[in-house]
């Protein structure tokens, strides 16, 4: 039968990354959709030549990759040409996702996604399950597992779905609040439970 979706989301330092490598640990076929977001823009696929021929070949590397931080900066304030590359990119995103999901050889299939919700992915889904942790933890998390200011980590917080958005396209929620022996232990129980289900549902 194939593999229904579950969709696994949470703030950035929330620990979804840590909890869907335990899942992928089990057994289950794990796709990172930031992971599909970068493979779109490698070279020799066909919207980073899109890209180059909007911006110029400024934003290349000298080993021909996208130079995301250059990028970045162009579309910074200029909301137009966000917009341009969002149309060119979701679609192809959700390509990829899709095609790597559809490989799937366990019972169920994860997508893990920091904006599962806000980019509309959740659709590609059959059950969400939210990583919550309060907010004092995921800023020290991020702040040390990227070396950042708790500055730069509030903006991003701020950027991101409102936790309580967030929670109510929940139909499970993990609550990330002990050391990684506890949060293993509560992947290892929805595990069970997952298994159990039909299409992601009881
Ligand atoms: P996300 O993918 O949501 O941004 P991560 O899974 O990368 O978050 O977790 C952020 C950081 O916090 C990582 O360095 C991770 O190892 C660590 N971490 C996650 N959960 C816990 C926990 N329960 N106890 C201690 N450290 C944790």
């Amino acid at each position: 039968m194939k593999p229904w979706i579950l969709g696994l989301t949470g703030g950035i330092g929330s620990g979804k990354s840590a909890a869907a490598e335990h899942f992928a640990s089990l057994g289950i076929h794990m796709v990172d959709a930031d992971h599909a977001a970068r493979w779109v823009v490698e070279p020799g696929r066909p919207a980073l030549a899109r890209i180059v021929e909007r911006f110029g070949d400024a934003l290349l590397l000298p080993d021909g990759q996208l130079n995301r931080a250059a990028l970045r900066e162009r579309i910074f304030k200029a909301e137009d040409e966000r917009r341009w590359l969002e149309q060119l990119l979701h679609p192809l995103i959700g390509q990829e996702i899709a095609s790597n999901l559809a490989q799937a050889q366990s019972p169920y299939a994860i997508l893990v996604s920091p904006l599962l919700v806000e980019s509309g992915q959740h659709r590609m889904t059959q059950r969400v399950l939210v990583v919550d942790t309060p907010e004092h933890l995921q800023l020290e998390r991020t702040m040390r597992r990227d070396q950042v200011s708790e500055e730069q980590v509030r903006s991003i917080l701020k950027a991101q779905a409102l936790r309580d958005d967030r929670l109510k396209h929940a139909d499970d929620v993990l609550l990330n609040d002990g050391d990684l022996g506890h949060l293993h232990q509560q992947v290892e129980r929805l595990h069970q439970f997952y298994l159990g289900l039909r299409g992601g549902q009881p």
